[in-house]
C-alpha cells in the first residue's frame, strides 16, 4: 500500500513546494528498540492528523500500530491506535463498535488521568453522538475534548480538535462560538503551511456562513478559498465547489454556479468525489442552479442522472431531495399535477428516512452503551428474584419454575429423584423467647447448613418462615435418607450455643421419591408434607422417609 500522504507547504520563495509527509506503516519493525517506539510514536502522530480525504490510508498502519503497541506492552500507544482505527469505522458506517473503542479508550485515560488520550478519546466520543444526531453529547465531549488539548499537542491536533468542537458547537445551535473555533483553528492552519487543513476549515467556515443566511461573509470566503488552492497547488474538492456554487447562487450568479460544478457533469472530476454522496449531491444543486437561470431542460438532464446515481448507491435522502428538485422543475413548466405528485412523494420518503434514521438511532446507543450493563443488570434482577433475601437460598418462585422441569429430566432419563421437606421443630418458640432477630440467625445459619448439604444438581430453597426444602436428583430414597439424616444430624449438633443459649435447634424432614420422575410436582410435594408431619407426630427431631410413614430414626444418634 502506498503509505505516503501528501500535503504541502510553502516554500521560502511563496510558491508551491509539495511536501511528502509519510505515514510509516511500520510492518516492517517486529522488535522493540527505542528506535522503533520513536517510530511507532511518529507514525501514530500522523495517523491521528490524517487529512479527512485520505483516511482510508491508515487502516494498515493502525493495525500494524496496534499490534506492535500490544505485544511491546505499551497500552497508551495501544489505545491511540485503535482510536484511530475507531475513525476508520465511524466514517466507514460502523458506529457502533466505534462508539464501543471510544468508551473503553475514556474509561482507561479517565482512570490514568491521561490528557493526551482524553482529548483524543472524547473527540472520538463527540464525533460519534454527531454522527447519530445526538447534539447535546455531542457537544459535551467536544468541550472536553479541547479541555485537555494542551499546549504540548501538535498544533496540527489542536487544530483539529478545535474544528470539531466548531462543527458540533454550529450544529447545535451556537454559530458564533463555532465561528470563533473555526477561525483559531484556521490560524493555526495557516501558520504550519497546512493547505489541506486550511482548505477544509474555509469550507467549513464558508458553509456556515451561507447556511446562517450571512452571503455576504460567505461570499468573502470564496478568493481565500481559491488562493489557498492555488498556492498549495490542491484541488477543490466536490465538497468545496458546491459550497462556492451555493454562495455564488445566493447573489444569484447561477450560470457561475453552473461552471463552477461542470466538471461534475462531464464526468471529469471523479477524484474530486471524496463522499459517497458527492456526486448526487453537485448535481443537484446544478439542477437547481440551471432551473433558476431558465434552463429547464439541461434542470432535467441533471436531475435524471441525479437519479441514476441516487440509485446506483443507493442514496434515500439524496433521491428524496431530488423529488423536491424535481416539483420545482416540474412547476416552473406548468405541470402542477406532476409538481404535486412529486413533492407528495419528497414528503412521504423525507418522513420514513427520519424514522428509520430515530429507530437506527437508537438501536445504535443502545449497541454501544446499554447492551452490557442492560444484561448484566436483568441478569442480576433474575437472579434476584429467584432468591430469598434473608438467607440467599432459592425461593419458592424458582423452586415452583424448577421442579417440574428437574421431574420432567427425571423421566425422561428414567432416574429416581427425591424432593425433602424441612421444617424447624417449636421454632416459634425461638422467636417468641428469645427475639425474631434470633429466629433470624438461626434460619441463616440452618440455610447454611443446607447450602452445605447440596452438591451438584441438588437443589436448596427457603418455601417460606422455618420451611426449607432439598431436590436431590438421581436420589433414590435409601441415600435421599442418609442424606437427610446426616443434615438433620449437623442441625441438631451445630454450635447454636452462642445463637439460641440452652434452647436447641432441631429440625424434622420428609421425604418422598419418584422413581422414574412419574408424577407431578405438587403430588411429589404432597408426599414430603405427610411424611413431614409424620416425622412431628412421632416426636420431632426425625428423618421420615417411608411411603407409609413410618420413621426412619428416633431423635438422637
Ligand atoms: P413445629 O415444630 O410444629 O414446626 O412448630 P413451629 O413453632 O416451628 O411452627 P409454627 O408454624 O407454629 O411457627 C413457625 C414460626 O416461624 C411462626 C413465625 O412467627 C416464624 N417465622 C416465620 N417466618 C419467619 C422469619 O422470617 N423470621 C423469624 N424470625 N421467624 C419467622
Ligand atoms: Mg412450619
Ligand atoms: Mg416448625
Amino acid at each position: 500500500m502506498d503509505s505516503a500522504l501528501r500535503t504541502a507547504a510553502p516554500s521560502d520563495d511563496g510558491a508551491t513546494e509539495p511536501v511528502v509527509v509519510v505515514i510509516d506503516d511500520l510492518s516492517d519493525l517486529f522488535v522493540r528498540t527505542a528506535e522503533a517506539e520513536a517510530r511507532l510514536v511518529a507514525a501514530l502522530q500522523a495517523m491521528e492528523t490524517v487529512p479527512i480525504g485520505q483516511y482510508r490510508k491508515v487502516v494498515a498502519p493502525a493495525g500494524h500500530a496496534e499490534r506492535l503497541a500490544t505485544e511491546w506492552d505499551l497500552p497508551d500507544l495501544r489505545m491511540r491506535a485503535r482510536l484511530v482505527r475507531a475513525d476508520v469505522l465511524l466514517r466507514d458506517g460502523d458506529a457502533v463498535e466505534a462508539g464501543r473503542i471510544a468508551r473503553q479508550a475514556i474509561a482507561w485515560a479517565t482512570e490514568r488521568d491521561d490528557s493526551y488520550l482524553l482529548a483524543r478519546s472524547h473527540r472520538q466520543l463527540a464525533l460519534f453522538f454527531y454522527l447519530v444526531g445526538d447534539m447535546s453529547d455531542a457537544l459535551a465531549h467536544a468541550v472536553q475534548c479541547v479541555a485537555h488539548t494542551g499546549e504540548d499537542v501538535p498544533a496540527r491536533l489542536r487544530a483539529n480538535h478545535l474544528s470539531v468542537l466548531a462543527m458540533v458547537l454550529h450544529d447545535s445551535g451556537s454559530p458564533e462560538d463555532a465561528r470563533r473555533r473555526n477561525e483559531e483553528a484556521l490560524e493555526i492552519a495557516v501558520a504550519l503551511g497546512d493547505g489541506e487543513l486550511s482548505l477544509q476549515i474555509l469550507n467549513n467556515l464558508a458553509y456556515y456562513a451561507y447556511q446562517d443566511g450571512d452571503p455576504e461573509r460567505a461570499e468573502h470566503l470564496i478568493p481565500q478559498i481559491r488562493a489557498v488552492s492555488a498556492r498549495y497547488g490542491l484541488p477543490l474538492d466536490a465538497g468545496v465547489l458546491d459550497t462556492v456554487a451555493r454562495i455564488e447562487m445566493t447573489h444569484g450568479r447561477y450560470v457561475e454556479a453552473v461552471e463552477t460544478l461542470r466538471p461534475f457533469l462531464d464526468g471529469s472530476a471523479g477524484h474530486l468525489l471524496i463522499e459517497r454522496n458527492a456526486l448526487a449531491e453537485c448535481l443537484l444543486t446544478v439542477a437547481e442552479a440551471q432551473r433558476l437561470s431558465g434552463d429547464i431542460e439541461a434542470a432535467q438532464a441533471s436531475l435524471d442522472r441525479a437519479v441514476e446515481v441516487c440509485e446506483e448507491r443507493n442514496l434515500g435522502s439524496a433521491r428524496a431531495r431530488v423529488r423536491e428538485e424535481q416539483a420545482q422543475v416540474y412547476a416552473a413548466t406548468g405541470r402542477h399535477a406532476e409538481a404535486y405528485e412529486e413533492y407528495r412523494l419528497f414528503h412521504t420518503e423525507t418522513q420514513a428516512l427520519q424514522s428509520a434514521h430515530r429507530e437506527a438511532r437508537a438501536r445504535t446507543l443502545l449497541a454501544v452503551f446499554e447492551t452490557e450493563e442492560a444484561r448484566r443488570e436483568s441478569r442480576r434482577f433474575r437472579e434476584m428474584a429467584r432468591r430469598d433475601p434473608l438467607t440467599g437460598l432459592y425461593n419458592r418462585r424458582f423452586l415452583d419454575e424448577r421442579l417440574p422441569l428437574v421431574l420432567e429430566q427425571a423421566a425422561e432419563r428414567g432416574a429416581p429423584l427425591s424432593v425433602a421437606l424441612v421444617d424447624l421443630d417449636h421454632f416459634k418458640r425461638i422467636n417468641d423467647t428469645l427475639s425474631h432477630a434470633t429466629g433470624d440467625a438461626v434460619l441463616k445459619g440452618v440455610a447454611g447448613l443446607l447450602a452445605d448439604a447440596v452438591a451438584g444438581p441438588a437443589i436448596a430453597a427457603r418455601l417460606g418462615g422455618e420451611e426449607f426444602v432439598l431436590v436431590l436428583p438421581d436420589t433414590d430414597v435409601g441415600e435421599a435418607a442418609r442424606r437427610c439424616q446426616r443434615l438433620r444430624r449437623a442441625i441438631a449438633d451445630h454450635g447454636w450455643q452462642a445463637v439460641t443459649g440452652d434452647l436447641p435447634v432441631t429440625a424434622s424432614i420428609g421425604v418422598a421419591t419418584v422413581l422414574d420422575g412419574r408424577g407431578s410436582a405438587a403430588a411429589l410435594l404432597a408426599q414430603a408434607d405427610r411424611n413431614l408431619y409424620a416425622a412431628k407426630r412421632a416426636g420431632r427431631n426425625r428423618v421420615v422417609a417411608d411411603p407409609a410413614g413410618r420413621p426412619l430414626e428416633s431423635t438422637s444418634p
